[in-house]
């Protein structure tokens, strides 16, 4: 997966083409991404124990991780990253326009 959950990342095709979101889910095996205001779907929902109002739900539907580009938080553009090992052996992105590492966002 070339993102990580936390990512900043923009959407190059699509309905969405041109947003940008921070990436709220990943899903490897189905090379999918929740981004979050991307792809919004509306489920009108009967009472239930879990939601006893019902309604109109809105909520995010996965979208194909080939889709978004990764945010380089320096340069602000959408950018590929490269791999490295920084010299303690951790794996570093570097965005390939600016170089700068792309840190991994906390996961709360
Ligand atoms: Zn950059």
């Amino acid at each position: 997966m070339h993102v990580r959950r936390g990512d900043q990342v923009a959407v190059i095709a699509g309905n969405y083409r041109g947003s940008r979101g921070r990436v709220l889910r990943v899903i490897p095996n189905e090379n999918r991404v929740v981004v979050e205001g991307i792809n919004m779907r509306t489920r009108h929902q009967r009472p239930s124990q879990a939601n006893p109002e019902g309604g109109i739900v809105t909520f995010e539907a996965p979208i194909h991780a080939s889709n978004v580009m990764l945010v380089c938080p320096h340069c602000d553009e959408p950018a590929r990253a490269r791999k490295r090992h920084d010299p303690d052996g951790t794996l570093e992105r570097l965005c390939v326009r600016c170089e700068t590492p792309i840190p991994v966002a906390e996961v709360k």
